[in-house]
């Protein structure tokens, strides 16, 4: 904060709170804020009447609670003082926001991940354990699905979607945050929700399904795979448009070295899928960071130059979508390390084919 010129750090909405003070306020019309200055003492404005689910932490912060009828931005405003610049969480709702300007004539308003990435974005090591347990629990629901343990044809993607919903609950995730099933032309629409289509014979499915499990602190981090399969033997087209995606991927995930700057992971991945001829059809990045958000900085794109250090964790999952016809998208998450790239999920990375 110091080296940022930033006096007071307003965390609300969003992970940036649970991460720093181990409490997730829900997206509620009432107002929670961590008011964290640079210098002096922590507090929590919280609602009275959410008090009861905040487990104090003396050594970290002090509640302040406000009943209804009391003007919360108020109480923030006096905490705030003489501040003349906030970090304000990037997922505060925009009211809270303008009325904390009104309320603070001449503070200067900053993006609270200016000071809060950093620290996320690089994870120790029960942090990386936390997200290998998470992958490990996604790895064993889609290698089921590789293996054709998981009935396919006939059933709608809402169906086989609601299925693996509960699956990624009963493997220890606490939150299922996304199921995508993606059957036939649906793929080729990169976060398809799933549906009332029913599944057939002879088509490509993609599964790309995450949750966020308990980890250090009883903070959650994430999972997120993508992994594709065929039911019956592929047409040779999409089975050769796999064979660029799955090279593509290796390329990206052989280019996470320390010390390499991100955006070179993106070109690595994206570079074999231009010159296989389908770069119009990966419409995307390469990869997102991943911990207690599922996606969080560093996003691994063109004209990020940060420069990977051992404790990044992101994506590596390039796609290629042939519009109304089909697609298909590959994805791990990775771990930067000193020894190479660290996979946090390690499930085969073929097209498997199923019966259905
Ligand atoms: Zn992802
Ligand atoms: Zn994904
Ligand atoms: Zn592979």
């Amino acid at each position: 904060m110091a080296g940022l010129g930033v006096d007071v750090l307003l965390l609300s909405l969003g992970a940036d709170l649970p991460y720093f003070c181990g409490y997730e306020a829900m997206p509620l019309e009432r107002l929670t804020m961590l008011v964290v200055p640079r210098d002096g003492d922590v507090h929590l404005v919280v609602p009275y009447l959410e008090a009861p689910r905040v487990v104090e932490r003396h050594e970290v912060f002090e509640m302040v609670t406000w009943r209804d009828g009391e003007d919360p931005i108020a109480i923030v405003a006096d905490l705030v003082g003489a501040s003349t610049t906030a970090a304000i969480g990037d997922q505060t709702w925009a009211g809270f926001v303008v009325d904390l300007a009104s309320a603070c004539p001449g503070l200067g308003l900053r993006r609270a991940s200016e000071v809060t990435a950093p620290i996320r974005m690089v994870k120790d090591t029960a942090e990386v354990e936390a997200l290998r347990r998470a992958g490990a629990a996604v790895d064993r629901i889609l290698a089921d699905v590789q293996a054709g343990k998981v009935a396919l044809v006939g059933r709608t993607e809402a169906d086989v979607a609601a299925q693996i919903g509960r699956r990624i609950l009963d493997e220890g995730h606490h939150r299922v945050n996304f199921v995508i099933v993606a059957s036939g032309p649906n793929a080729a629409s990169p976060h398809h929700e799933p549906g009332e289509r029913v599944i057939r014979q002879g088509e490509g499915v993609l599964f790309d399904i995450g949750g966020t499990m308990a980890g250090p602190d009883d903070v959650g981090y994430c999972s997120d795979i993508t992994r594709c399969v065929h039911v019956g033997e592929p047409p040779s087209g999409f089975a050769e448009l796999y064979t660029v995606l799955h090279d593509s991927h290796s390329a990206g995930v052989a280019a996470a070295t320390v010390g390499t700057p991100c955006e070179d992971v993106d070109a690595a991945a994206r570079g074999v899928i231009d010159d296989a001829g389908y770069g119009e059809f990966f419409v995307h990045r390469t990869g997102h960071g991943i911990g207690v958000e599922a996606h969080e900085h560093p996003n691994i794109v063109a004209g990020n130059e940060l420069p990977l250090v051992a404790g990044h964790a992101f994506s590596v999952e390039p796609g290629i979508y042939v519009p109304d016809l089909w697609g298909a998208r590959l994805e791990d998450i990775v771990v930067a390390t000193v020894d190479g790239p660290d996979a946090m999920n390690r499930i085969d990375h073929g097209l498997a084919v199923v019966d259905g």
